[in-house]
């Protein structure tokens, strides 16, 4: 039997927002053509930038083909929030994350950095590896805060390099002693600057720290409508405190930052009977922009699950690199052990991480059809 594939460039299953325009998105960008081409930081810059405007404006609109460069939904939404003179800019960091993955290119930085201020979380999700205590037990230093000069020294390598920075993987980031600080410090480098966070410490000084930071993108994480739903998937959660704290948010946000170009999402993993997107819209939709489910992928076992016979590259490999709090580079949070890990900074660069050996042989490996041979690629599904 064939190994359902958990295809990671489409994870974003259920998404509901306004209604972007294509159509208007294409005519802004065909109309600004030649200024896009002409503001390209460099020749490779030029080329990604000829290449994205042809798929996007020349011909007819081929059948999905995840290497040719398009606009979904929620990059349209993006890029109403880009401004004219960011234009190029964001269209290359964006055909480098969509479609690099798919033509297995890789240049000098990952398409997208996604940082982890800590590996500590309140929560006990029922999907989450949080529930492994290999991962939280104290005597196996997998816990700990990421330090402000680690910080400082990430964000002057990927400043310039890269536009997509997330802050989120193995834990809730504003449970980071210096997560104020880090938001202030990385503010107004990156485009796709984003953060992902359960909401549960979301004060009110909190709710300034991310507003003051532009970030691109704040993700809100919450799975359900309702109680007991809502905590019993969010273990050691509970709504009504993540509803005040997303409720006073939204407050602020419109009343002290009427002209912030953040997107809001509250998404959830859509992981089993009583969950409803229509439920989920009608009690956040009036708080955030956007409302998703993003599928389930088996995080809380990755060690367990059986081998598989999944032969296809991971496009991870090619889109994302993870720097956990202590300076480890791993190239995805499935292994959030680090069985993978490729390296540690600042003792190597980011850039000689993602471009050097082991990184090289894991995509070796992928692209020869040989995942079987790297553990735990022998038992995940992520393509
Ligand atoms: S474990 Fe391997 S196949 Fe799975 S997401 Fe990580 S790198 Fe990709």
């Amino acid at each position: 039997m064939t190994t359902p594939l958990y295809k990671k460039a489409d994870s974003l299953i259920e998404l509901r927002s306004d209604d972007p325009d294509l159509r208007s998105a294409l005519a802004r960008l065909s109309g600004r053509r030649d200024a896009i081409l002409a503001s390209a930081a460099d020749a490779s810059g030029r080329a990604i930038l000829a290449q994205a405007l042809a798929d996007l404006l020349d011909g007819p609109r081929p059948t999905p083909d995840p290497t040719r460069f398009a606009l979904r939904p929620h990059v349209l939404a993006e890029l109403q929030r880009i401004t004219d003179a960011e234009l190029a800019r964001y269209l290359v960091y964006r055909y480098r994350y969509d479609v690099f993955p798919h033509t297995h290119v890789v240049d000098a930085f990952p398409p997208c950095l996604q940082v982890e201020p800590t590996s500590i979380c309140n929560y006990r999700c029922v999907f989450c590896y949080q529930t492994d205590p290999q991962l939280t037990s104290p005597k196996n230093g997998q816990m700990g805060m990421m330090s402000l000069d680690l910080f400082k020294t990430i964000i002057d390598e990927a400043q310039g390099r890269c536009e997509a920075v997330t802050l989120a993987s193995r834990g809730e980031p504003l449970m980071c002693r210096d997560i104020d600080a880090m938001l202030a410090y990385a503010a107004g480098k990156f485009l796709a600057f984003k953060i992902n966070t359960n909401a549960w410490f979301l004060d009110e000084t909190k709710a300034h720290a991310l507003l003051q930071a532009d970030p691109s993108t704040i993700v809100f994480s919450a799975d359900a409508a309702s109680e007991p739903l809502y905590s019993q998937l969010r273990v050691h959660g509970r709504l009504d405190r993540v509803l005040a704290n997303i409720e006073r948010f939204h407050d602020i946000r419109a009343r002290q930052y009427p002209h912030a170009r953040v997107i809001t999402r509250v998404a959830g993993v859509r992981y089993g009977g009583g969950q409803s997107l229509d439920a989920m819209e009608t009690f956040w939709g009036g708080l955030v922009d956007q409302v998703a489910f993003v599928e389930y992928n088996p995080w809380e076992n990755t060690y367990e699950r059986p081998i598989n016979d999944v032969t296809a590259p991971c496009s991870d490999l090619w889109r994302r690199m993870f720097v956990w709090f202590d300076g480890t580079a791993n190239p995805c949070d499935v292994d959030y052990r680090s069985t993978l890990a490729a390296g540690t900074v600042p003792a190597r660069s980011l850039g000689e991480v993602w471009t050097g050996e082991p990184y090289a042989s894991y995509r070796r490996a992928h692209l020869d059809g040989r995942r079987s041979g790297l553990s735990p690629c022998n038992r995940c599904t992520v393509v």
